[in-house]
């Protein structure tokens, strides 16, 4: 990757820009191919998953602009909200004049729980379970020798006793390292082949085997420090941060915060070719404070010098092998064009990309307010809606953003006049 900054990239034609990602990203254009709306075939669809009648097209827009780790990056995202790809490279150049984002990352750590029921010493059935941790280990580990290979596997045996509605359940925790997996398939394939044994050795019997998307051991982070001077001034910053404390202490404002920050993370996870709906939850759960409050998931402050400091922190079960991944050939595009080589970079990339798209959300909202961007891009698909053809989409959006009037019926009036004027 030469540079993640595209002067005029959204002036120019579809083609054009493909042509300028490939060049940055330093692939041949054709490489880009499967992200046509036909490269991806009806057989492909049918495979992937069941009772298919077609496959559905969004767009796939690139944000620029961003840098994680002194690296320029590219990144692909699939989302059918206006404006969202744009808040991505807003964010990512506010960021940028002080060296864009930093980020980090635990291991890629999965874990399956196995639900013991009726089991009579709970507290004594936990230990023994603990005792016979190296068998329990290595029977799960038995059942993915490719994984082991690539050096991942069982890291953990963690066994609790979880009081529900009268019953007490024994829980045993396996905590698998997944390498460049997401892990869900891996996980389960070993808590259903050590759920028999656990039983055994509890002296219960084993109901549920899967794996927990609450994904608090594989986490990853992004920091980023915005220049005050670029964000417009002292005021602005204290007003971000204003914007954030409110997201913090109340729910109400918080899943808003929030889902601007899912905003980037899901299109990203979706072009990738990765489970949004396990992001999601993992990001949800993680948002709970140790209170047991919805809260935010990122944090702004101000720095010594009044510059916006901005972090996130979030479960990113994403993989770069199994499921979707490997066999949708538009997200191994997308891959190929962000230059990531690890799960564990793509979860960071992924992490950057939701604060860059949260300081832009905190950023328009402490100032303009969202709908004057929200809008005209919104008229675009008003336009669209009611009927307006290529030639005509121009000039209706533009009367309808400096009329302020974002209504269809509106649209039809102005469009009518166009037509009649021509
Ligand atoms: P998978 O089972 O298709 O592939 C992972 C396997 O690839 C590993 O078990 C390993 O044997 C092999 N592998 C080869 N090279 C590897 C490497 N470098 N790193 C790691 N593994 C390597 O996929 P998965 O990631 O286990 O499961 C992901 C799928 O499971 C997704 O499609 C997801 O939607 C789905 N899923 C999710 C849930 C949930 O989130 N609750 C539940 C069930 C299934």
């Amino acid at each position: 990757m030469t540079s993640s900054r595209i002067p005029g990239f959204r002036d120019l034609t579809v083609e054009q820009r493909r042509q300028a990602v490939a060049e940055q990203a330093g692939l041949a254009v054709a490489d880009l191919a499967a992200l046509d709306p036909g490269g991806f075939s009806l057989e492909d669809a049918a495979t992937m998953s069941e009772n298919v009648v077609g496959a559905f097209s969004l767009p796939v827009g690139v944000a620029a602009n961003l840098v994680v780790n002194g690296r320029d990056v590219l990144v692909p995202m699939v989302t059918e909200e206006a404006s969202v790809v744009a808040a991505a490279s807003n964010g990512a150049r506010m960021a940028r004049a002080l060296g864009g984002f930093r980020t980090s990352s635990t291991g890629p750590l999965m874990q399956a729980q196995v639900q013991l029921v009726d089991v009579v010493d709970p507290l004594a059935a936990r230990l023994r379970i603990l005792e016979a941790r190296d068998e329990l280990v290595a029977l799960a580990d038995a059942q993915d020798p490719r994984l082991v290979e690539v050096g991942g596997g069982v890291r953990d045996l963690v066994v609790r006793v979880v009081d529900a509605d009268g019953e007490r359940y024994v829980v045993a925790h396996l905590v698998v390292d997944v390498r460049d997996a997401m892990g869900a398939n891996a996980v389960n394939t070993m808590a259903e082949a050590v759920a028999d044994r656990v039983a055994e050795i509890g002296g219960g019997r084993a109901v549920l085997r899967i794996l927990t998307n609450k994904a608090d051991l594989r986490l990853a982070r992004a920091r980023a420090v915005c220049d005050v001077q670029t964000l417009g001034g002292r005021r602005v910053v204290e007003d971000m941060v204003h914007a954030y404390k409110l997201a913090a202490a109340d729910p109400y404002r918080a899943a808003t915060h929030n889902k601007g920050i899912m905003n980037g993370v899901s299109a990203v996870v979706l072009a990738t070719g990765n489970d949004t709906r396990a992001v999601e939850a993992g990001a949800h759960s993680h948002a709970i404070s140790p209170e047991g409050r919805y809260t935010s998931l990122s944090t702004f402050e101000k720095d010594a010098d009044d510059n916006l400091v901005a972090t996130l922190e979030l479960p990113m079960p994403v993989g770069l092998v199994g499921g979707a991944t490997a066999t949708h050939a538009g997200a191994r595009a997308a891959v190929a064009m962000t230059g990531v080589r690890s799960a564990a970079e793509l979860a960071e990339l992924i992490t950057a990309v939701g604060l860059a798209q949260n300081i832009a959300a905190l950023r328009v909202l402490a100032g303009e307010g969202v709908q004057r961007g929200h809008m005209s891009l919104h008229a675009k698909n008003i336009a669209v809606a009611v009927g307006a053809g290529p030639d005509e989409v121009g000039p209706l959006v533009e009367r309808l953003v400096a009329e302020k009037a974002f209504r269809h019926d509106r649209a039809e009036q102005v469009l009518a006049q166009i037509r009649g004027a021509r």
